[in-house]
């Protein structure tokens, strides 16, 4: 197997519609997953986009030609349909989903029996047989069938409600802004919200693939309206989730659109309270600002990878209860260790109505950091050099390796310079205790990156 013929990017398979994923490619590639779990029962569902259920149905073509059991789930959010793999002990699944992408992609995430997506070896095994061996077709009498599996999403919101205390937070009534990205989380969080005794606003609940209400990546520039929302209806919590419902933002009570890293923190003080020396689970591209709360509870922290399966994957093989993401992923073990934005709501309003306070104040509490970032441009084929001159270069510095370069000051400033996996670029993530020292350490880096590329080209 060589390094070009790749199917899985970081999450998943992903590409453009209909010119890097067509319908032929995903009968193909449901061949191919069909003979990876050997005629076992599999679930199936999508998001929202327009050519979902185009893929659905190839991929549920290659599935049942190889003798797999379908059961189609249809419409949900990506972390409902993982749940359901797992309630059910099916052999595992597949979700038709581009996640955050633009609405002309689309995506296939293949699930474990556990709920987990696939470790790195198991792609590369369903590699191999779409690439090199090929798929194992069934006799004509032995073909899969295909059976609905409704009521996934009544059985995940009822499940995420026995994680919190469902009394505690009704007696609040809060109000509460969901931004649905006119895709799958508005099929589960209003319901949840409601049965958690919360008055709901929703903007972009309507289900349209198209995207018209904003891109489906929640990041801050795309959420002004939603933030509007929340100070206009004067609402106790905003959340804009992602296309497919696996990572959401917050917006406290007074507007403000907070940062992953912070809603990360909150959620793992109020953990490590009652979850004495568990560890938690983060990329090395979060904040000191986790590390900081994990030290102060007497948590264990510990750093991977970034990408959000392996974090799941670590989770899983140190049995460890709560991970995240500076991106607004939160994995909550104690119902299933894979990111999911509808758990997450639960938790901050669990915080909430524990500490009877407003998220502003919580999140006042956290250390305080400035993040500045930035990118340098790199020629692909020089990546891997220019980094190891980097950490030569940096011998003496307390730092990381885990994935790009990270190093850490001893004023508390940290940087990590690291190669992006998708585009001829390095980017670079500072934070200090002020905005000055955090852009000093981007400009400084930037420099000393520039330099490297130079003398290495
Ligand atoms: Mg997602």
């Amino acid at each position: 197997m060589t390094d070009q013929k790749r199917l899985f990017g970081t999450n998943g398979i992903r590409g453009l519609v209909n010119k890097e994923l067509t319908p032929a490619t995903a009968i193909r590639i449901g061949s191919a997953i069909g003979t990876f779990f050997n005629r076992g029962e599999l679930l199936v569902g999508l998001d929202a986009r327009t050519s979902s259920p185009m893929f659905a149905r190839a991929v549920v073509s290659g599935l049942t030609a190889t003798g797999c059991n379908v059961l189609f789930a249809g419409m949900a959010p990506t972390p409902a349909l993982q749940f359901a793999v797992n309630k059910h002990r099916r052999a595992g699944g597949v979700i038709i989903t581009a996640s955050h992408n633009p609405p002309e992609y689309n995506g296939i995430k293949v699930i474990w029996r556990d709920g987990v997506e696939i470790s790195h070896e198991q792609e590369v095994k369903i590699e191999e047989i779409y690439f090199v061996e090929e798929a194992r077709y069934a006799d004509w009498n032995k073909l899969g069938d295909v059976q609905d599996l409704p009521e996934v999403i009544g059985e995940y919101v009822e499940s995420i409600k026995a994680h919190v205390n469902v009394p505690r937070i009704a007696l609040r009534h809060y109000s509460v802004v969901v931004d649905a990205a006119n895709s799958v989380a508005g099929l589960a969080a209003p319901s949840l919200l409601r049965d958690l005794g919360c008055r709901v606003t929703t903007i972009n609940a309507n289900i349209d693939g198209t995207f018209p209400g904003r891109p489906p990546e929640p990041r801050p520039e795309n959420l002004d309206k939603t933030a509007l929302m929340v100070k206009a209806v004067d609402a106790d919590l905003g959340v804009a989730f992602d296309g497919d419902a696996d990572r959401s933002v917050f917006i406290d009570e007074q507007g403000e659109i907070r940062a992953g890293d912070e809603t990360f923190a909150l959620v793992t003080k109020h953990f490590l309270e009652e979850n004495k020396g568990e560890k938690i689970i983060t990329p090395i591209s979060s904040s000191t600002m986790v590390e900081d709360i994990v030290k102060a509870y007497g948590g264990k922290l510990v750093w991977t990878k970034v990408g959000s399966v392996t974090v799941s994957q670590t989770m899983k093989k140190l049995k460890a209860k709560l991970g995240g993401e500076e991106n607004g992923g939160i994995f909550y073990g104690p119902l299933h260790p894979v990111r999911d934005g509808t758990m997450a709501t639960a938790l901050m309003l669990e915080i909430m109505s524990k500490t009877k306070q407003r998220l502003s104040a919580l999140l006042s509490e956290l250390p305080k950091y400035f993040i500045e970032k930035g990118k340098v441009e790199c020629p692909e084929e020089l990546k891997q050099k220019v980094l190891q001159s980097l950490v030569r270069q940096l011998k003496n510095a307390k730092k990381s390796t885990i994935d790009g370069v990270k190093i850490w000051f001893d004023d508390k400033s940290a940087i990590l310079i690291r190669p992006s996996g998708t585009e001829p670029i390095y980017r670079l993530y500072a934070e200090a205790k002020t905005r000055e020292k955090a852009l000093k350490l981007i400009n400084e880096y930037s420099s000393k990156l520039k330099t490297t590329i130079h003398t290495l080209n």
